[in-house]
């Protein structure tokens, strides 16, 4: 079942950003994803099988 990640939702991944940073805000959603960094800011592009595979845990975005 595919996962029904929305802009603004928070994902923490098994593999961290080169800052040490784990925990990612969804920029954009698509074919691939924008995520980025909440420790350093910085934005990377993700394929989305790619991110569901590495996602541990993951926060709705609740506003
Ligand atoms: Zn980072």
């Amino acid at each position: 079942m595919p996962m029904k990640i929305d802009i603004g939702d928070i994902v923490e991944l098994k593999k961290k950003h080169p800052c040490g940073g784990k925990q990612f805000e969804v920029i954009r959603t698509g074919m691939d994803f924008r995520i980025k960094c909440l420790t350093c800011g910085s934005q990377m592009r993700i394929d989305r099988p790619k991110l569901e595979k590495s996602i541990v845990k993951y926060e709705k975005n609740t506003q």
